[in-house]
């Protein structure tokens, strides 16, 4: 057994059992509780039933521990399965963030696999993966996706070289690509490729290439996943083939980028009109899943929650915060003038793509939880919480919302035989918390919710308590500590105080 108290990280154990717990399982079930969970090395061995609320325990129906085995007591708490972020970067160069700040972020949140969407490379990735496996270090389980083109000498400029890359990606060890756009022949070549290889694919369809091919296309063609909603207005387009463009639009300028995206979904043909309901069969027929990401736009309908929000004086780096500010170069700082209008514009483009996201959900699509962290003020596990909770905004049940962030995500990277479920067969990734997430999502962020007592006292209550993966118990609420003090000194090197733009 390696124990690492530095890395507030224990076991993984010959038996776990966590006792005493409800169960919020993955799949649509309601909670039921109390039950015994018990664990061997990384795997799930069984979920024992134990009792009735508010009746003492029936001591005879209890798994019996062995001799070396370890019992974790989780009496009244919630237990889930481990949280799968479908959109990662394992932090950034123009950030400051380092992988060990990122991971323990998101494990102290409960977020136990990562789909990184664009990284620096496969190698970079691999080596990390090799850390975390060899318990060097915190990590989540991270699921690879390579940015099309990422290694190759020359432009890929014909369908051979595009499968060619494909290939090679695969062979390197790569679960899939993440595309951003291209010519109609090469995408549809690579994505007929790695399809045929059986691997995944995700893309967010920039506007530079949106023209020829949207979402429609690339699920055609057999793109898995979509990421944000880039591609999705432009396939419901009832009278134009491009958006309206103001005519001196500049797409290196980030604030027409972002201003001009937030009027988009009202160029889209009426929510249940019938080129809707056809673009979303075909999507459905395609077992296309959307991977959102709300939270990352957030900051366009109400830019001061986001730039605000309370964990940043904590938990964000000074390099981050650097990056997060108003410039005509960070990516996703496009706050020039951001004001009323382009707020509101905002706030009617996601009351509509609300719309489809919950239609397509409700219609059977499989929808996932991601969330893009490292830009636009929003910051590594906390916003995954929160997209948990823009979820419940767009329409979903608290329990549809946590299908959406663990079996919804293990069937997108197709690993629904291992995860995304607490069943005996499946690793035990778990999320444990003292209270109930289902009421209220902000329980799970690091900072806990605000509650007033019978004494009228405020307190803070919740934090996820415990994050497990693969066995291993994480003290999650000592990961975030270590990030505190990780953000401290950065603070101290640099005599660095978080202040508002232009407040200085
Ligand atoms: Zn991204």
């Amino acid at each position: 057994m390696l124990v690492h108290s530095q890395e507030h990280m224990e076991g993984p154990f010959n038996q776990l059992i966590i006792r005493g717990v409800t169960l919020i399982n993955g799949n649509g079930a309601p909670p039921m509780g109390p039950v015994d969970i018990s664990v061997e090395n990384n795997k799930i061995t069984g979920v024992h039933n134990v009792g009735y609320p508010g009746v003492e325990i029936n001591e005879s129906a209890r798994p019996k521990l062995k001799d070396g085995g370890k019992e974790l007591d989780a009496t009244g708490m919630y237990l889930l399965p481990g949280f799968i972020d479908m959109h990662g970067h394992i932090g950034g160069k123009a950030q400051g963030a380092t992988p060990e700040y990122v991971f323990k972020l998101w494990m102290a949140h409960g977020v136990t696999t990562v789909r990184e969407v664009g990284g620096p490379g496969i190698e970079w990735t691999q080596d990390l993966q090799k850390k975390i496996e060899n318990k060097e270090m915190a990590g989540p389980r991270i699921i690879s996706y390579t940015v099309f083109g990422n290694g190759s000498e020359k432009p890929i400029t014909t369908p051979e070289e595009a499968r060619e890359w494909v290939r090679k990606n695969a062979d390197a060890g790569a679960d899939g690509i993440k595309f951003f756009g291209a010519a109609p022949g090469i995408m549809k070549a690579a994505l007929e490729e790695n399809a045929r290889l059986g691997k995944g694919s995700a893309m967010h369809h920039a506007q530079l290439s949106v023209g020829r091919w949207n979402v429609l296309n690339s699920a055609k063609a057999g793109l898995t996943s979509m990421e944000h909603w880039y591609g999705l207005p432009e396939a419901l387009f009832d009278d134009k083939t491009v958006q309206h463009y103001p005519l001196d639009y500049n797409y290196q300028n980030e604030q027409h980028r972002f201003a001009e995206a937030g009027k988009l979904w009202a160029q889209a043909t009426e929510p249940g009109s019938e080129h809707w309901n056809q673009t979303m069969d075909t999507l459905l027929a395609l077992d296309f899943t959307l991977d959102p990401t709300f939270n990352i736009y957030e900051a366009s309908r109400d830019l001061m929650r986001a730039r605000r929000a309370e964990w940043h004086e904590t938990y964000t780096l000074p390099s981050l915060w650097k990056f997060y500010q108003p410039s005509k170069i960070s990516h996703g700082s496009y706050w020039h003038y951001w004001g009323t209008e382009e707020e509101v514009a905002w706030r009617e483009n996601f009351r509509i793509w609300m719309q489809f996201v919950n239609d397509y959900k409700n219609r059977g699509g499989r929808v996932t939880t991601g969330s893009d962290s490292g830009f636009i003020f929003q910051l590594y596990g906390f916003a995954y919480v929160r997209e948990l909770e823009l979820l419940r905004e767009a329409g979903f049940h608290p329990l549809e919302v946590i299908r959406a962030a663990t079996l919804n995500g293990a069937e997108a990277i197709g690993m629904e035989d291992k995860l995304g479920t607490v069943e005996p067969g499946k690793l035990a990734d778990f999320v444990i918390v003292e209270e109930n997430p289902l009421q209220n999502f902000k329980v799970l962020y690091g900072t806990g919710a605000i509650k007033l007592t019978e004494d009228n006292e405020v307190v803070r209550v919740g934090g996820v308590k415990y994050t497990i993966k693969d066995g291993i118990i994480y003290d999650s609420k000592g990961l975030l500590n270590e990030v505190e003090q990780m953000v401290e000194k950065a603070k101290e090197e640099e005599d660095f105080r978080i202040t508002q733009p232009g407040m200085d």
